[in-house]
């Protein structure tokens, strides 16, 4: 069997952030957060899926660029990989620094900022749409001369890298604090004191912070989060709420410069009245008031069934038929938007749920083709449509306590 020994990093990194949890927990610090943590995960088991998916095209771009306008051949040695590495470096200095100056960038790299809490699963809270814009900056190394393979494995150091340096374990590193992005670094970086804005953009050299002037030392105790924070846990929102501000904005700028200026301009020309306005349009922030928390419970085994599904579906990638993987992908990812929109308590999830239960029988009859009875399966469906009205009440009780639906 041919496996894709890559899906270790799922295990591997989240014994890691166990092992932070318990330690923080020790020393009596609270670095997680509940529906933090469930929005930090569920951000990044999205991007790991879908980047699973599309790692080969990203592949693909650089060997095509390699082989049809590279300016060099720079074959692999000691000195062209120390190049590789700081050339890398450099470019995700830019490409993280633009990120947080143009609105076009920031609308993808906002979605790592939005934790209020800084510890592991906040290096999780990349998405796939980040992978893509940085994949431009990244197209630039192949032009230059580097190949696909050699990209490919800097690229996988490199991004392992950050992981390290979200947490609030660590305090300063001594003589490191010189060369290389610390935690207390980073810590500055994702902090909203006045003081420590724009500041600490470079991700495993600090040299960069130092020669473009972005640099800040940690000195204060920082605050962690937007300068206007979001205040929600829905899934799709904190993926698409700067998106939705951005268009809205160039929708109602008058003039193309004005309109342009939205779009390459600073977040801060983008009027904050439209995160509100938004927000109504899309109900965010009205929640029920509750009788129950079973349904943390619910999302707690939602969260580990799917980290184990993401598990299985990365290690046996090559093995399974395109209608099961296209599927799967689609169940992980209405769990998360379920996820999250429990944790908003919206009265759709039932939605959700049958659209799930569907994908889950199909696949079911996929690979048990023999032993499952289509006419069973076909009765299930027929009665859970016959009584959805009926389920969908018990199943709000149920997850909610909710009585009066
Ligand atoms: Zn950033
Ligand atoms: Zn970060």
């Amino acid at each position: 069997m041919n496996f894709n020994y890559l899906a270790l990093a799922v295990p591997f990194f989240l014994f890691l952030i166990g092992l932070e949890f318990w330690v923080s927990k020790k020393k009596g610090k609270h670095f997680y957060n509940f529906n933090d943590t469930v929005s930090n995960l569920s951000i990044g088991i999205a991007e790991r899926l879908l980047d699973g998916l599309t790692l080969g095209l990203f592949y693909f771009v650089y060997d095509y660029l390699y082989k049809h306008f590279a300016i060099f051949h720079i074959q692999p040695s000691v000195l062209s990989w120390i190049g590789l590495l700081l050339i890398t470096d450099f470019l995700w200095y830019w490409y993280h620094r633009l990120g947080h100056e143009v609105n076009l960038l920031w609308s993808v790299h906002v979605v790592h900022h939005q934790s209020e809490e800084f510890n592991f699963t906040v290096s999780a809270r990349i998405t796939l749409f980040q992978a893509v814009a940085r994949t431009f900056f990244w197209s630039l190394l192949p032009i230059v001369g580097f190949s696909a393979e050699m990209i490919t494995t800097i690229l996988l150091v490199h991004g392992l890298y950050p992981f390290f340096i979200h947490t609030r374990t660590v305090g300063k590193l001594g003589i490191l604090e010189y060369i290389l992005v610390t935690p207390s670094h980073h810590r500055v970086h994702h902090a909203n004191n006045e003081q420590y804005l724009d500041k600490n953009y470079s991700d495993v050299f600090i040299i960069w912070d130092k020669l473009f002037g972005t640099f800040a030392e940690e000195i204060e105790e920082p605050t962690y989060g937007l300068t206007k924070p979001l205040n929600s846990n829905s899934f799709l929102w904190q993926h698409f709420h700067f998106m939705l501000e951005m268009g809205y904005a160039f929708k109602y700028a008058e003039g193309w410069r004005e309109k342009l200026k939205m779009l390459f301009g600073k977040p801060e020309h983008i009027n904050p009245t439209y995160r509100r306005v938004l927000e109504q349009k899309f109900v965010i922030h009205k929640t029920d008031k509750l009788h129950s928390t079973r349904f943390r419970n619910y999302v707690v085994l939602q969260m580990t069934l799917i980290l184990i599904t993401l598990f299985a579906f990365l290690l046996l990638e090559g093995q399974l038929g395109l209608a099961t993987q296209i599927a799967t992908t689609f169940i992980i990812l209405i769990t998360l938007v379920n996820c999250g929109a429990i944790l908003e308590q919206r009265r759709w999830i039932f939605y959700l749920e049958y659209i799930r239960c569907f994908l889950i029988l199909w696949i079911s009859y996929i690979h048990f083709e023999n032993t499952i009875n289509p006419y069973f399966l076909s009765s299930i469906i027929l009665i859970v449509t016959l009584y959805f009205k009926t389920l969908n009440r018990q199943y709000l009780r149920l997850i909610y306590g909710l009585h009066n639906n």
